[in-house]
């Protein structure tokens, strides 16, 4: 496993994780009283810090350019930030940053860390794929996948500790399994009724809004009005709709009607909208990106709040029944799918719809088994047909039918190569894409999503400035979000602090190695506790699960 680079936890590290948590407490507290986020004299005229990252290119995530200046730690928070601080601070802890580059922690709003996150091992929950990107705070429930027992979820998490900051979205798809199951119907009033009091429960329990991903079933089988009365109560507490779209290709709607949903959504429940993973998907729609670029600018210009994020990978990665099989298909979960597949007249339905998403996807050729362990992985579906003497939609069903236990079991994994550079590129240089991984199992985007944009996108080809890169990385996304006091290199903000290497920050994993780490990242820190100690990981679990607050009144 490339997960496990020697690690090494400074001295300087308070384990508090093995203390009993009373007294853990208590240390905190006590740390609390001595530590406030304020310099303090020492003898000789020195302010004290804990830490100083001094001498390098500092970008502080707002828009503007590098310059060469220092950052004061103390306890969680940055308490000075400017040139020349070796001259006014004393730290037990001095960090040569000349020839590195300072930046804001990255924030990653689009992320799938389940396992690293569920894992009864603490090595596993410091969440190292990110870590090793200089990501400092991921957001989870995202495509419409998050539950809506966020209290609950963040009791846990902050109990057992974490590496990142996490934050997190109610989810469409639990919300509506909860009460109509896998079902292809509309809520009647009282279904509704109780859709939105999960969804409104969740946010007052700090949920960051509602994410909604309309092109996976069940999730599929709701319609607008349905999302815009959810969205409302997102709205009413002060959240975002997240919208991983119905179509972003020509599945159904099409790209362009799926962007227009979606605004319709945010304008007419009155919330913000963001774009997750923008991308025009598929040979039908290859060159829209022009065209969904101009459709924003245009809600953006009438006063409508419209962000995006993005990976910059050319493959997406999804199961092979999503990416394959007809919704109707699968209308009532997996047992109603073999049901349907067992009747001769209604599998060749199946068949020749599947048929025509493979070709909008590009071919067998274009899709790759990226599971482990199974007989097809690391092969196309093409090659895996072709071994097997049968037809790439046979190969697929029995793919489908054999592996996994549900229509996303990971037997099903793909990378699927389906967009074109010329719209990756057009999409990246909007002010308003940020950078997010949707990094999960199987592709290299969760471990490589931001050195791969800044050494390729970046340093490569000068797609985006430095600058635009880290501003898109870090402020961007926490003024979007309205996380509190992080995303800048500021006094007083919490110290997620990133120090990379800009010769050496660069992506390790690939599509047929999708799990390896990242190198470049020199430093990093999580609420002012080493996260990464000169390029190894310490064993630390500074992480928070930060809260949304909804505006007053707007919660019993
Ligand atoms: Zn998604």
């Amino acid at each position: 496993m490339t997960d496990r680079k020697p690690s090494r936890t400074p001295k300087t590290v308070l384990p508090l994780r093995g203390l009993p948590r009373s007294l853990s407490i208590a240390l905190l507290l006590l740390a609390g009283c001595a530590g406030q986020p304020a310099a303090q004299d020492a003898p000789g005229g020195l302010a004290e810090a804990d830490t100083l990252v001094f001498g390098g290119l500092l970008f502080d995530g707002g828009e503007g350019e590098g310059r060469i200046a220092d950052v004061a730690i103390r306890g969680e928070r940055i308490v000075d930030v400017g040139p020349g601080l070796r001259a006014r601070y004393r730290a037990a802890r001095e960090i040569d940053a000349t020839g590195m580059v300072v930046s804001p922690g990255f924030i990653d709003s689009h992320t799938h860390p389940d396992t690293y996150l569920r894992s009864d091992d603490p090595a596993q929950r410091r969440i190292l794929p990110w870590l090793y990107q200089g990501v400092t705070t991921i957001f989870i429930g995202i495509d419409g996948f998050g539950k809506p027992d966020i209290a609950a979820d963040r009791a846990r998490l902050e109990a057992q500790g974490i590496g990142t900051n996490v934050a997190a979205y109610v989810g469409l798809g639990p919300v509506r399994t909860q009460v109509l199951g896998q079902d292809a119907r509309a809520p009647d009033a009282q279904e509704l009724q109780t859709m939105r009091g999960l969804v409104a429960k969740a946010m007052c329990e700090g949920a960051l809004g509602l994410s909604t991903g309309l092109f996976y079933a069940p999730q599929s089988f709701a319609r607008t009005d349905e999302v815009v009365a959810l969205a409302r109560e997102a709205a009413l507490r002060g959240g975002v709709y997240d919208s991983h779209q119905r179509d972003e290709s020509s599945y159904t709607i099409g790209l362009m009607g799926s962007v227009e949903e979606a605004l319709e959504i945010g304008k007419r429940a009155g919330l913000p909208v963001h774009f997750a993973h923008i991308k025009a998907l598929g040979a039908d729609v290859h060159g829209q990106s022009g065209d969904v670029i101009a459709r924003i600018e245009r809600a953006r210009a009438e006063g409508q709040q419209v962000t995006a994020d993005q990976y910059p990978w050319l493959a997406s990665s999804t199961s092979l029944g999503a990416a394959l099989l007809p919704r109707w298909a699968v209308d009532g979960g997996r047992a109603a799918m073999f049901e349907r597949l067992a009747d001769p007249a209604t599998a060749q339905r199946i068949r020749d719809e599947m048929r025509d998403n493979l070709k909008r996807r590009g071919g067998a050729d274009s899709i790759l088994m990226t599971g482990t362990g199974w007989p097809w992985s690391a092969l196309t579906l093409q090659r895996y047909a072709d071994r097997e003497g049968i037809d790439a939609i046979e190969a697929a069903l029995r793919i489908i039918s054999e592996g996994g236990t549900g229509p996303t079991g990971s037997a099903q994994r793909i990378a699927s190569f389906n967009m074109r550079r010329d719209d990756v590129d057009n999409f990246m240089r909007q002010p308003w894409v940020m950078t997010a991984s949707d990094g999960g199992d199987g592709h290299p985007r969760q471990y490589a999503t931001f050195p791969e944009k800044y050494a390729t996108f970046v340093r490569n080809d000068h797609v985006i400035d430095l600058a635009a890169f880290i501003h898109r990385s870090s402020g961007l996304t926490a003024s979007t979000f309205g996380l509190e006091d992080r995303g800048y290199l500021r006094k007083g903000q919490f110290a997620d602090v990133l120090v990379f290497d800009p010769d050496t920050y660069a992506p390790k994993a690939d599509y047929v190695h999708p799990h390896v780490l990242s190198e470049g990242v020199v430093h990093l820190f999580v609420n002012g506790t080493p996260m990464i100690v000169d390029g190894h990981a310490t064993d630390a679990l500074p992480g928070k699960v930060l809260q949304h607050r909804p505006p007053a009144g707007a919660c019993p």
